[in-house]
């Protein structure tokens, strides 16, 4: 499970480690997405041996680049090439209007790993004319020429046709009106759910995660699944990936870290699911390592039935100083556990191994490129979670680097209702926010049981219920006087500082993601309006939250803290059981009542005020760029990092460099 960044814009009190620094964070601003860089603090000072498995460790995640691109839509890898030559054979006025449409579209298109928005799931609507493309492709050399281009350009400019990679709409069928290319065009969601049904062992206590790596289609009238692996689907792809962990595996840090990186190229060769679970089991195991990485098919998100996993990868090695901060939370795991709200039949006996850390990432890629998670707990299986363990990480450079971006943007002053909540947020909110995010990873997720069978039976809701689930968990324990206790909060009122943010965020700003007239959909997005709309009506009667109204602007004013973490208390007992029990019902009344469903008219106060500060509602990240110095015999003897490269060059780059599958 993923974590994404929360109220992106919301300004905070950067601490950052080393003062006042001149990097620049800003690299590309357009359409609604503000592309930044992040520091990778302390590479320098990994040994040799470890600058060199993160150099083979980052290689292989750049390959599964192009994976990705297939997986999010059929077509986004022909349309990518399309674009590319267009955009490096232009040799006309940069300012014509046409053109700066153009670039914002392929801009977007990049950022979006395919022709559909990241979070929204929706298609660009391209703002250049279909005459000035086709212009331009006539221009293209014959050893340029693309074909097919007509389709591609009916598929660009026909704002139905595979209007919605991910759809989440309930009472449609999922897959045939999702864009995404997990599905065969012409299956069902009844044919695919009935599929997974006959091929699920009853009973069976350890399943593997069905239907994660394959895509699925139909050869003589039955569903059959095609693996993702080597010498099948994205074989291609995956050889470079497998070439460059096995170069890793020679510098490994130690013989259990050689283990899994085997077993991952095990897995990846053979496709075998059951591997893939061993794999995750020696990975949540290995706590001794400073480098770690995932590489793999990993979250579900993109599948509008949450079963197969987006490629992506992310390397990294972990900041000792912080990560004292998250092994206090997991040494205290079970007495979370216990102290919890909920009942006590859900709650776990024993919270195994709740590793946590924080991490310095040193690269981004495949579905947590740009737009990236701030935190991460794997693995998902719930089997492997309960009995092995899972670990739990924090991005810290990256929420740094979010930090330093949006110092000054105006947005305290403009939605938060009084000085002294501005005071509360420029000393705690950094702190309180981090905390949340590791109490939301390291215990969250961890915590609670679900019922034997009833592990899928939310569906579609799953993740947002889950989602839900591990930040109330979070909202809880914040104001917890423990945190006072275990040292990692000075002041007891210190939480105040998230909560004001969290129900400002869920009632009100998160909004500016959302277009005019649509409703909310994303997970994360959902279970924070659900969270905040729920504790908003429940504490009515006492007053707990207040919408005040003053000079036509709506304010968020929290009169009761204490009372609201109260109601936090109560939900995350109903949301567990929701989970525990597998109550769908309750989860779809819950999302439909106050997940989805937007207030036209704050909306359009939100839209309007936003517009008013030019902040961009998404960000997202160019990496650094790793290079090794060679010796005269071709042996590493140093890796350099460099955080010169822009945002068109580095896609570019990757394009060129890592084009692991040919275009169709
Ligand atoms: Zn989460």
């Amino acid at each position: 499970m993923a974590t994404m960044m929360m109220a992106t814009s919301c300004s905070k009190t950067a601490q950052k480690a080393d003062g006042n620094d001149d990097f620049n964070y800003n690299v590309d601003r357009f359409a609604d997405i503000e592309v930044l860089r992040y520091k990778v603090p302390d590479f320098e000072n990994l040994t040799l041996n470890q600058k060199i498995l993160v150099y083979y460790l980052t290689e292989a995640a750049q390959w599964g680049r192009d994976i990705l691109w297939d997986q999010n839509y059929a077509r986004n890898l022909d349309i990518r090439n399309m674009l590319e030559a267009v955009y490096t054979n232009y040799d006309g006025d940069k300012n014509d209007a046409d053109y700066k449409a153009f670039e914002t579209y392929i801009k977007q298109v990049w950022f979006g790993n395919g022709i559909h928005h990241h979070y929204s799931t929706d298609k660009f609507i391209p703002a250049f004319s279909r005459e000035f493309i086709e212009g331009q492709l006539a221009k293209l050399p014959a050893d340029k020429a693309v074909a097919d281009s007509q389709t591609l350009l009916d598929i660009i400019f026909d704002p139905a046709r595979d209007a919605k990679r991910v759809n989440q709409a309930s009472g449609q069928d999922l897959i045939a009106t999702s864009a995404c290319n997990f599905y065969e065009n012409g299956l069902t969601q009844a044919e695919v759910e009935a599929y997974y049904e006959s091929i699920k062992k009853p009973n069976d206590e350890t399943p593997i995660s069905y239907g994660l790596n394959t895509r699925l289609k139909k050869v003589d009238g039955k569903v059959v699944e095609e693996p993702y692996k080597l010498g099948g689907l994205y074989g291609d792809a995956i050889a470079h990936i497998v070439e460059n962990l096995d170069s890793a595996a020679n510098y490994a840090e130690n013989d259990a870290q050689r283990q899994i990186i085997r077993s991952l190229i095990d897995y990846y060769t053979t496709g075998d699911l059951a591997t893939f679970d061993r794999y995750s089991i020696e990975w949540a195991e290995d706590t001794a390592s400073q480098v770690d990485f995932i590489n793999g098919f990993i979250e579900s998100y993109g599948d509008p039935l949450g079963l197969t996993g987006s490629w992506e990868s992310i390397v990294n090695f972990k900041n000792n100083e912080a990560s004292e901060r998250t092994e206090t939370l997991s040494s205290n795991a079970q007495w979370f556990e216990d102290n919890s709200p909920v009942d006590a039949k859900f709650k776990k006996d024993k919270v195994k191994g709740v590793s946590a850390k924080v991490i310095t990432a040193a690269i981004l890629a495949g579905d947590a490129y740009p737009a990236t998670p701030i935190g991460i707990n794997l693995p998902n299986a719930n089997w492997i979670r309960a009995q092995h363990g899972s670990k739990s990480v924090t991005l810290e450079n990256i929420t740094q680097a979010y930090d330093a971006a949006s110092q000054g943007s105006g947005f305290n002053e403009e939605f938060v209702i009084d000085q002294p909540t501005i005071d509360l947020l420029d000393k705690y909110l950094f702190i309180t926010d981090n905390l949340h995010t590791d109490l939301h990873e390291c215990l969250g997720h961890g915590s609670g049981k679900v019922m034997p069978g009833r592990e899928d039976a939310l569906k579609a809701h799953g993740s947002t219920i889950e989602e839900a689930r591990a930040d109330l968990f979070a909202l809880y324990y914040l104001a917890d006087p423990k945190l006072v206790e275990l040292g990692l909060l000075d002041n007891p009122e210190a939480y105040k500082a998230e909560y004001y943010k969290y129900i400002l965020n869920g009632l009100m700003t998160q909004l500016m993601r959302i277009e005019p007239g649509k409703d909310v959909e994303e997970a994360h997005m959902r279970n924070r309006k659900i969270i905040a709309e729920w504790a908003f009506e429940h504490g009515k009667d006492n007053n707990v939250i207040e919408l005040v109204e003053r000079d036509g602007k709506t304010f968020v004013k929290i009169n009761d803290y204490e009372a609201l973490r109260g109601l936090f208390g109560e939900l995350l007992a109903e949301i567990q059981r929701i989970r525990s029990t597998g109550d769908y019902a309750a989860a779809e009344a819950m999302v439909e009542k106050y997940g989805v469903k937007v207030d036209p008219a704050l909306h359009k106060e939100v839209l309007e005020r936003y517009a008013t500060l030019d902040i961009a509602p998404y960000k997202g990240f160019v990496n650094p760029v790793y290079t090794p110095v060679r010796d005269k015999d071709g042996r590493i003897t140093d890796v350099t990092v460099s955080y010169t490269e822009g945002y068109p060059e580095q896609m570019l780059r990757l394009s060129r460099d890592y084009n692991g599958l040919k275009a169709k």
